[in-house]
């Protein structure tokens, strides 16, 4: 059992249910099949409390691309994912171990995460960066023996691990449950994500089974590992772990998952894997049925504005996307009547801001052609002032839903937001 002082520090309490919050109207507490699941609440940690839902920006290497964490701050994030495995390769856990952490090394006082590494040590080590296949050496089914066309694998799966390649030097290092919990222990996040293998929906229905499995028994190792891990490090604050759903586009295996998962000792729990955009809602409404409703859950990697309601109204309460800076760097912002590019052209004489009515720095300081010039010109601060705005405009997205989940509006909320912002698309 984990030392129940340490344990306390981590906590999390519903407040809201949009099931009961929301005006029942032309059966719109109908989705899926069922009532909403979305809620509202809190969760607590050593680093202080997140209000969900939330946003969850993503700072991969310890670092929100080309943003001061005082930036992240003043634009409303309440808490920042970074990377296992690209810290675990670069500068290494030990050093952010001295540290102090996560937090203290990136200078973020907030609340932090880190996920456990598989996807990158997966998708990087199959050479493909978005879809991802990999399988044991032996597999042999169609579909599940894909890497990338001219790409030699670079990660193997076996029941104990996984062995991969460094995308950076070329090292080769291993990866199994107890080592995930020993580098993320050392990383010092408020929160992290038990080692699990990810698969994708070309693998065919047996593999899935296989892997589903194999990420049972690896999630029992990684509970295991980080109860050791979390006495014999007592003296640092409680970092929460959560357990990883997988179980693809599968109804019974999402089920499954989250029924073995749940009874484990988890604080919470991450929805992972491949998400098709149109299932999206029915997978993490399976999975929310089952999860225990007293412990939060984080869905792994979205990014458009309606994948986000969809996410949020089926039950997740906090979500990470690294798109708001990924984009920002190309020059696409995010605004309420739909994402421009904004070193296109036509912005090169335009003075207003990107979007009038934000509260962000970068509005209230810059101008479209300003920003234009900058791109033109490839200077780095059209990086930082984009990623501000991008980051900001989902930030207050997203309080704006828990605020109309907690008032009873966040359908009429919902459809005015997604109404603007498609509004330009067939
Ligand atoms: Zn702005």
């Amino acid at each position: 059992m984990l030392p129940a002082a340490a344990r306390s520090d981590f906590g999390f309490a519903v407040e809201h249910r949009l099931a009961e919050t929301a005006t029942i109207a032309g059966g719109r507490l109908e989705a899926n099949g069922g009532p909403f699941l979305g809620r509202t609440g809190t969760i607590t940690t050593p680093h202080g409390t997140i209000r969900t839902p939330a946003f969850v920006p993503v700072g991969t290497a310890a670092t929100v691309k080309a943003v001061l964490p005082e930036s992240m701050a003043e634009l409303g994030a309440q808490a920042l994912l970074a990377n296992a495995y690209h810290l675990y390769l670069q500068p290494g856990a030990d050093v952010l171990d001295a540290a102090g952490g996560l937090g203290a090394f990136m200078n973020w006082s907030g609340p932090t995460f880190t996920d456990s590494g598989g996807f990158q040590v997966m998708s990087l080590g199959s050479g493909f960066r978005k879809v991802i296949d990999m399988s044991t050496v032996a597999a042999s089914a169609a579909g599940d023996d894909d890497v990338a066309t001219g790409k030699e694998r670079m990660a193997r799966v076996d029941d104990d691990g996984v062995t991969f390649t460094s995308h950076i030097n070329g090292d080769v290092h291993r990866f199994t449950p107890e080592i995930s919990m020993q580098v993320q222990h050392r990383l010092g996040a408020d929160i992290m994500f038990a080692f699990d293998e990810l698969t994708t929906l070309h693998n065919s229905r047996g593999y899935q089974e296989t892997s589903l499995e194999r990420t049972r028994r690896w999630a029992l190792r990684c509970v295991a590992e980080h109860a050791r891990l979390t006495e014999e490090r007592a003296d640092r604050p409680y970092q929460a772990l959560f357990g990883v759903i997988q179980g693809a586009q599968y109804e019974d295996l999402r089920r499954k998952a989250c029924r073995d998962l749940g009874a484990m000792d988890f604080d919470g729990f991450g929805i992972g894997g491949a998400l098709e955009k149109e299932n999206l809602g029915t997978i993490v409404r399976w999975c929310n049925e089952e999860l225990p409703e007293d412990r939060p859950r984080h869905l792994l990697g979205i990014s458009e504005p309606d994948d986000i309601f969809t996410a949020l109204e089926n039950g997740a309460d906090t979500f990470d996307c690294v798109s708001p800076t990924r984009v920002a760097r190309t020059g696409a912002v995010y605004a309420p009547d739909g994402r421009f590019t904004v070193s296109n052209a036509r912005f090169r004489t335009d003075l207003a801001p990107i979007d009038s009515g934000c509260d962000c720095y970068t509005c209230a300081h810059y101008t479209r052609a300003y920003l234009h010039h900058l791109f033109k010109a490839k200077e780095r601060l059209s990086a930082t002032l984009t990623s501000i705005h991008n980051e900001r405009f989902v930030v207050r997205m997203v309080d704006g839903a828990r605020e109309a989940m907690a008032d009873g509006t966040y359908f009429e909320y919902r459809d005015e937001v997604l109404g603007r912002y498609y509004a330009g698309r067939s």
